[in-house]
């Protein structure tokens, strides 16, 4: 008979719930190696936070395009320690300014550790391309209604995992946990696509978070044909 698994491989509680308290080094180590799993409360928090942040969630390519020529979302930062996976669209590569400076600090960190780069293989969809991936992707969350796919507000990225040593995953466990204990993220780990799912917050980077006017929240437009679907690969490297 197998003996219980211990709580860490319980795959029904999250190992990892918000607390404002801040990780320390001196935990076991143990629970810094663990998956930063997600849960339904976690995408209902983002979603909370979305809300609280005052983020419209992004509609189609001609609200993501007018956003973009109003500097509201800002391309992903691109260096030597930050790149793009080849198959994301040239305009679904932007976000917003404070995830914009997460990237910036988190790549940094990450190359002063491991002297490679990391690669965002997903940033901004609109609610258009979301419903899309929904029909594809079955492991992707939902475009319209109470709780939605943060990507759909700009200010969500994903990491892709794949390429990562041991040691870079647990360095990415307990960097990432440290930030979200502080309450500036919010972090999944997905499995599916491979990748860390990670929704910053304004409080981030609070300077680059002025309001900005902006129009009144835009209804949901009644379901469009959803003819022209993503190709496959392009789906299959985006999750939740
Ligand atoms: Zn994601």
């Amino acid at each position: 008979m197998q003996p219980a698994l211990p709580p860490a491989l319980n795959e029904d509680k999250p190992i990892v719930s918000y607390s404002p308290q801040v990780a320390s080094i001196h935990r076991p180590k143990m629970i810094f190696a663990s998956p930063l799993r997600g849960s339904h409360d976690s995408l209902v928090r983002q979603n909370e936070r979305a809300e609280a942040d005052a983020l419209e969630r992004i509609q189609d390519d001609a609200d993501l395009n007018d956003r973009i020529a109003r500097g509201m979302l800002v391309p992903v930062p691109t260096s030597g320690s930050l790149t793009v996976n080849g198959n994301l669209p040239e305009d679904r590569r932007y976000c917003r300014p404070w995830t914009a400076t997460f990237l910036r600090d988190l790549a940094r960190a990450h190359q002063t550790q491991f002297y490679t780069s990391l690669e965002v293989s997903s940033a901004v969809r609109t609610v258009e391309y979301q419903k899309r991936l929904i029909g594809i992707n079955g492991n992707a969350a939902a475009a319209e209604g109470d709780i939605v796919s943060p990507h759909v507000t700009g200010a969500t990225i994903d990491i892709a995992k794949s390429g990562m040593s041991r040691r870079e995953l647990a360095w990415m466990r307990v960097h990432l946990l440290t930030i979200q204990n502080a309450g500036k993220i919010d972090v999944e780990e997905e499995f599916h696509q491979a990748c860390f799912h990670i929704t910053v917050y304004k409080s981030y980077s609070p300077d680059q978070a002025a309001p900005i006017p902006h129009k009144h929240a835009i209804p949901s437009p009644p379901a469009t044909n959803v003819d022209d679907q993503p190709p496959p690969d392009e789906a299959d490297s985006e999750g939740l």
